[in-house]
Formats: C-alpha cells, structure tokens, sequence
C-alpha cells in the first residue's frame, strides 16, 4: 500500500467517526480498528500499532470526558499526536557547522540508494553555502566510483575516489585528509554496500568509520523494503551506530511502514527523504510536517 493510501485511509477513518451521529465508544472502536488495519497494511510493526490503539483509546476516554469538550478536535488531535510519536525518536538529528570540516559517512545496502543520495546531500548543503565535497570509498562494486564522479560532475560537486585501489579505508582516509586540508566544510564518504548483511561489509564499516572518523554516520534505507526495514536498520546499527536515517524511493509504490517502524527500533530520527532520482529529489523530514503532509 503507498503511503498516500494510508493517509487517505487514516483521513476517511477519523472523518467517518467524526461525522457519526453517534459519537459513542463503538463508533470510536470503528475508527481505531480501521487506523490499526490501515497502518498493518503499510507494514507498520504490529507492536507499535498495537501501542498506538492502546494511547488512542485511553486518551480520547470517551466515558470521563467533560461535557465542554469538542470530542471531535480531541480525537483529531489523538490521532495526529500518535502518529507524530510514531516517527518521532525524540532525538535531536546532527547539524553540521559552518567553518570547519564535517564529516558525513553513509552505510546502507547495496540499491538503497547511497550513491544517489550522497550527491543530493552535498548539493544541499552546497546550496546553503557550505563547502561540500564527496569521497567513494566503495571499491568492491566495479562502476560505483564512476556512478558517483557522474553524479558529482552534473552537480559541479569536487570529488575523490580510486580506480585501481582494493582498500576503501585508505581511500576513505586519503579522500577526507585531502578535502579537509583543503578546507572542505562537508566531506561526504560513500561505502560499499553488497547485497546483503555480511561480516566482510559489516568489518569494512568499522575499518572506515574508525580511518575516517565521522562526525555523523547516516543509514540510507530504501522504503520499499517493508518489514525488513527494522531487522536490517537494527543490524546496522548495532555496526555502525549511526546517529541518523535517510529514506530513499518515498515516490514509489513503497508502503513506507517498515521504514517508520525502524526510527522507533533504533531510536533515531529519520533527517531526509528521497523523493526521486533526480539530484532536487530530497526533502528534509520532520515528524509533524510529514504527518500533516500524509493526512492531506
Ligand atoms: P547504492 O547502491 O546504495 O549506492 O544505490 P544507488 O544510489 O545506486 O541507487 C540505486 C537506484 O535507486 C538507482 O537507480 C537510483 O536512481 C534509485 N534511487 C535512489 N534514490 C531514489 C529515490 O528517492 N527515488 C527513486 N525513485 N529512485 C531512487
């Protein structure tokens, strides 16, 4: 189900009870039991669902309600405020300074979408007046330095990587002394992803982070992924440590619940969302704005 779907469906839910002749405890039951299925349906975990009906029933109370209160707005508001809590770690995501070097490494699967949006991130930050450069330290896939050197030329954006090296630590370590002598104020490294969660990526992980030292380790996630999102952003997590998320292919057919459910796994707040292919495609994430957005 797309997330659009589910919006729409959370939208008709509340709308239905609000419009209900009767706004007693079985209408209110109706509406929570088609928010629960709607949000089982974008592959939400169940467990946060099930946390999510439990604080709607009990904070719209039907039965210990004043009788000055606009039951309608409450149960509105309820629902807005859960849903703003499932995508909310309640964590403050990094920002970068002006003036001096940030470095930024992406850890995330192979197809997640990291190269792209490693581009997309510089440009951002390049855009607000930052000195953004890029580093490919993915020298396992052949073509992934050329991928990023496309991307980084379209968008007038310096770069460096290896053809010939077969060791992405000292290429990672290399690349950041360089820019950072140079000045560079957000150094942007790329890692090799594979295709699946391996001991070699998770060891070459380490082996980067600990050359580079980043000051802000972000996982990309790929939102059609499903209920994959929590397992394979836990492992990571517990590799990398990563202090933020990206969801990357938000634009497609992705239901977009597994990669919620993994902010409340990993307790880290997603910082943007991929919106398309293209190099503007990248939308910074807030939980109310986003909630707001996905209830029309
Ligand atoms: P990597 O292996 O993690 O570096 O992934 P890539 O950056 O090569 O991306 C894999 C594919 O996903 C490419 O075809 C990208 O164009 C595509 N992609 C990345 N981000 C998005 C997005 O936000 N929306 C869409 N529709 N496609 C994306």
């Amino acid at each position: 189900m797309v997330l659009q779907d589910l919006g729409r469906r959370i939208n008709a839910a509340v709308s239905d009870l609000t419009r209900a002749p009767n706004l007693d405890e079985k209408a209110l039951d109706g509406m929570i039991r088609e928010i629960v299925s709607a949000l089982q349906d974008a592959d939400v975990n169940s467990r946060l669902v099930s946390h999510l009906r439990k604080s709607i029933k009990a904070t719209v109370n039907l039965k210990d309600l004043s009788p000055g209160i606009n039951k309608k707005r409450l149960i509105q508001k309820t629902v807005f405020d859960e849903l703003v809590k499932l995508v909310d770690p309640h964590a403050e995501p990094f920002r970068p300074k002006k003036g001096k070097p940030n470095v930024i490494m992406f850890v995330g699967l192979q197809g997640a979408g990291k190269t792209t949006t490693c581009t997309k991130l510089a440009r951002h930050y390049q855009t607000r007046g930052f000195k953004a450069c890029l580093v490919c330290a993915d020298t396992f896939r052949a073509g992934a330095f050329d991928q990023l050197k496309q991307n980084a030329t379209k968008a007038r954006i310096p770069y460096f990587g290896s053809l010939t090296s077969t060791d992405p630590a000292a290429v990672a370590a290399e690349g950041v002394a360089k820019f950072r002598k140079e000045r560079f104020e957000i150094i942007i490294v790329d890692t090799s992803g594979r295709h699946r969660q391996e001991k070699d990526l998770f060891d070459e992980m380490t082996q980067i982070q600990r050359a580079v030292r980043p000051d802000q380790t972000i996982m990309v996630l790929d939102a059609t992924i499903g209920q994959q999102a929590e397992a394979q952003s836990k492992a990571f997590k517990e590799t990398a440590d990563y202090g933020a998320i990206i969801i990357t292919k938000t634009d497609g057919h992705a239901s977009g619940g597994g990669a919620i459910s993994a902010v409340a796994a990993t307790h880290t707040p997603i910082v943007f969302i991929g919106t398309g292919e293209h190099m503007l495609d990248l939308e910074r994430f807030a939980p109310q704005p986003f909630v707001s957005k996905l209830l029309g």
